[in-house]
């Protein structure tokens, strides 16, 4: 197999020639919102990290600036004036993590790129052994949390609860434990750039596009500064993203359970006409109806209630909007 250094037969029609000595690029992609403080201790350790590899690989960041209200635009253009590495998309809004990562990827031109948090969560450390898998032909190579106790105790138990509904429903299994930190060869960000979908759970599309891939593990740290912007009722609505993006089984299902209750009741009334047939009529019976009734009330809700969430889905792919707007860029050229 062609080392990835090579690139001797990557066919991507719109793949620009990159001379640079023959050193493949790579770029780390890093979706920021709010992190004025993370940045230059994020550029230091990567810094740190990627030195070693310079005879290896040429790296270029690419900063997505998601709708961030403190400094961290002015500490981006500040880095980005020191080090002609270093690119920054700036979007109109906060568009979230996944529309910011998929800014990032659509910019880049490299031959891989690594999504990476800015918070010092995913180590830089691992940017060389993911550079290693690489090499070695995959082209994909996950890094895998092998202890998430620095999440809180309720995050770990929700994150394993939502893998194993994910995964028991839908059909592309994400894998445990490994978050958007990972590496990415050009054909797979071409595969990811070609899915048309607005609402991008990029855990799920990382699955779905599939390719060789390895995985190296890591421990994950305690956020260097600032806040989790991930809690409570948006790591829900993740998870219902994530499992309505990749699985219709919550529609589904309704089906059968609709057809065992009816299979049920059937049952029952016959009890009740051969009852009636047998004893007489019997007045009591009030509990049991309103039991039956509730029950089937409150089923029926939550049938209407799942079709709607896929339905608001359907609505807001069918709207077309883009994935997020580019308000300018500072770097690459600009
Ligand atoms: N982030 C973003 N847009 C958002 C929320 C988060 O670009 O709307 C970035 C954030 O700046 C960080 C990364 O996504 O670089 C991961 O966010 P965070 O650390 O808050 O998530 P957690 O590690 O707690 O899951
Ligand atoms: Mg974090």
């Amino acid at each position: 197999m062609n080392a990835p250094f090579l690139h001797i037969d990557r066919t991507t029609p719109d793949r620009l020639a990159r001379p640079k000595n023959g050193l493949a690029t790579i770029t780390l992609i890093i979706p920021v919102h709010n992190e004025e403080a993370a940045i230059a201790p994020f550029l230091k350790a990567v810094r740190e990290a990627i030195d070693p590899l310079r005879e290896r690989a040429a790296f270029e960041f690419i900063f997505v600036n998601d709708g961030s209200s403190d400094a961290t635009l002015d500490r981006l253009i500040e880095a980005q004036r020191a080090d002609p590495r270093i690119n920054v998309i700036d979007l109109s809004r906060n568009f979230g993590k996944e529309a910011a990562l998929t800014a990032g990827l659509d910019a880049c031109d490299a031959d891989a790129a690594i999504p990476i948090d800015v918070d010092l969560q995913d180590p830089p450390d691992v940017i060389p052994l993911l550079v290693d898998k690489w090499r070695e032909g995959y082209e994909v190579v996950l890094a895998k949390r092998a202890d998430r106790s620095s999440d809180s105790f309720l995050k770990q138990r929700s994150a394993s609860l939502f893998y194993r509904v994910h995964n028991w429903i839908a059909q592309q299994k994400i894998p445990d434990d490994v978050g958007d930190f990972r590496l990415i060869d050009r054909q797979v960000i071409d595969a990811l750039r070609s899915l048309p979908e607005r609402r991008r759970f990029m855990k799920g599309l990382f699955a779905w596009v599939g390719f060789r891939t390895a995985t190296v593990e890591y421990v994950r740290d305690q956020r260097i500064a600032g806040q989790s912007k991930f809690s409570g009722w948006r790591l829900w609505n993740f998870a219902l993203e994530g499992i309505t993006s990749f699985s219709t089984a919550p529609l589904e299902i309704w089906t059968y359970v609709g057809a065992a209750i009816s299979a049920l009741s059937f049952l029952y009334g016959l009890v009740i006409i051969a009852k009636t047939l047998l004893f007489g009529i019997d007045v009591p019976g009030y509990a049991s109806l309103l039991v039956s009734v509730l029950f089937l009330g409150g089923i029926q809700l939550l049938g209407i209630g799942i079709i709607g969430q896929y339905l608001g889905r359907v609505y807001a792919e069918i709207k077309q909007r883009p994935i997020y707007i580019v308000r300018r860029v500072f770097g690459g050229g600009n």
